[in-house]
């Protein structure tokens, strides 16, 4: 596989792999029911990973939420009526093109693998030699190269269960594919409830669920996973000019979050890559190991949605607006189905993105004979804000002040993190890896100056701080 390289280490696995090892090693990402053998494509967030998924989640909301006027949250059922799933199209239209290869068995979508011309003459290992084949299809194996494949079949991607006690047809439910949905039934009980006027959004996370065919790439493609999704209704002669606004707004967030502006791009869809409803779509793209893939999607939807749901429940769905004339009647006050523009990203695989783009390994170099691995996260995403450590733990006094250092940080809801075991060198190297921007270390001088000494992750520079002042300076460098 062609997967990218640092170039700082001594060691050459491939960037993934790396991140794999050091998730499981520091408590990030498990694999789900390990201890049974693991279960594909399930995944569980340890002590560090769960914090990083609050915290990019918690600067999420932050940006969509609590610095706007104009959009508001909800936490809506993972669950929902069937009906929704049919009118959104989910039921008949979500399904991916599944192809089997006859040769060694891999299952796979059509529509991700390899492109070749239709009828070209393709090379391909079989029992041990290789020999020459003729592509009936414009792809072959993404495994073997073969071109020895199955009919395609369509497969839904929803999860089904039934509600209730009773399994039968009238029972079945869905877990939810995308978040999005709940935001449409809601809109006009959110509309109404907070006294909303165009545009405005209603933004979500939350847990959504697909059989995906193809599990890929660590947690990138998941069949269980986190979504951070907002619609936002507008006037639809404002379409456009949304659209560009929130592509970049959303591209901007990954910016100020600290990722690497070089390793992200947007990319504008192609006509023929649109939904038919689609008015415009940019991804914003990540260059993963693996290549550029999507990290989110901005759409303009149109009123497709609205429409749908309209036609389906039988409910008006319409937003009055008292002073526009409606055009039709000559009459003051107009009803109108506003356009929607959608930025739809993933929060676990946002997770994802920030492990790869802040990973860096640094080489032994002069006055320090170790190299180390270091998570330059931004201090916002970091899952421990600042560690706190008495330079040796035999002296009580040492650890008692550490511990109300440590006491003062949690009033201010600042993680911090306790710890006196090992030599203070390896103690910090553990704090690196975990992404920690701050270390703090209590030592003999703390007992005549009350002064502590403040390191920083990025540049292992230090200084020497007021203890009273440890809490504040912090605090300040948490802010943006
Ligand atoms: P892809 O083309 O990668 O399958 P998509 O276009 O189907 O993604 P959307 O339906 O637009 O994805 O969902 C919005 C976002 O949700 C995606 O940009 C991605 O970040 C995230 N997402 C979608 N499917 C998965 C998955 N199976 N695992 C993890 N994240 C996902």
């Amino acid at each position: 596989m062609d997967e990218k390289k640092k170039k700082t280490g001594t060691d050459e696995l491939p960037l993934m792999q790396k991140i794999a090892a050091l998730c499981k090693r520091r408590g990030f990402v498990f694999q789900s029911s390990e201890i049974y053998g693991g279960l594909k494509s399930c995944y569980d967030y340890g002590p560090l990973g769960a914090e990083l998924k609050r915290n990019v989640m918690a600067e999420w909301w932050r940006s969509m939420v609590y610095e706007r006027d104009d959009v508001v949250g909800i936490d809506a059922s993972i669950i929902m009526s069937p009906k929704v799933w049919q009118a959104s199209g989910h039921v008949s239209g979500f399904s991916d093109p599944l192809v089997d290869c006859k040769l060694c068995k891999a299952r796979f979508r059509a529509d991700h693998a390899p492109v070749v011309e239709k009828g070209a003459t393709v090379e391909y290992r079989k029992e041990g030699k290789t020999i020459k084949g003729v592509a009936e299809r414009s792809y072959v194996c993404p495994e073997c190269g073969s071109p020895e494949l199955s009919e395609e079949r369509q497969f839904n991607l929803m999860f089904k269960t039934n509600l209730g006690p009773v399994e039968s047809p009238d029972s079945v439910v869905y877990l939810r594919p995308e978040t999005a949905q709940a935001m449409f039934v809601n809109f006009l009980n959110v509309q109404q409830t907070y006294r909303l006027k165009l545009p405005f959004g209603i933004a979500q996370q939350g847990k959504s669920f697909r059989n995906e065919i193809t599990v890929e790439h660590f947690i990138f493609r998941s069949c269980e996973f986190e979504q951070m999704e907002m619609e936002f209704f507008c006037e639809p002669e404002e379409s456009d000019k949304w659209l560009e606004y929130w592509k970049q707004e959303r591209f901007d967030w990954y910016v100020r979050l600290g990722a690497k502006p070089e390793n992200l791009r947007l990319r504008t869809h192609e006509k023929d890559e649109l939904a038919h409803y689609a008015k415009g779509c940019y991804d914003v793209e990540y260059q993963y190991p693996w290549g550029w893939g999507e990290l989110e999607g901005i759409a303009a939807r149109g009123n497709y949605d609205l429409t749908k749901h309209q036609e389906h429940s039988g409910k008006k769905l319409t937003y009055f607006d008292p002073n526009k004339v409606d055009p039709a009647t000559g009459k003051q006050g107009m009803h109108i189905l506003p356009y929607v523009i959608e930025p739809a990203a993933g929060a676990t695989r946002t997770v994802l993105m920030f492990l790869l783009d802040a990973y860096d390994e640094e080489a032994p170099s002069e006055g320090r004979a170790e190299g180390r691995v270091v998570l330059r996260l931004h201090p916002r995403l970091a899952p421990i804000k600042v560690a706190v450590l008495p330079l040796v733990k035999k002296d009580e006094w040492l650890v008692d002040k550490s511990r109300a250092i440590i006491k003062e940080f949690r009033r201010n809801s600042i993680n911090a993190f306790y710890d006196e075991k090992d030599a203070i060198g390896r103690r910090y190297a553990r704090q690196d890896e975990a992404g920690t921007p701050f270390c703090i270390t209590v030592d003999g001088e703390t007992k005549d100056t009350d002064t502590v000494t403040l390191r920083y992750r990025d540049d292992m520079r230090q200084e020497r701080i007021k203890v009273q002042e440890a809490v504040d300076i912090v605090r300040d460098k948490l802010r943006d």
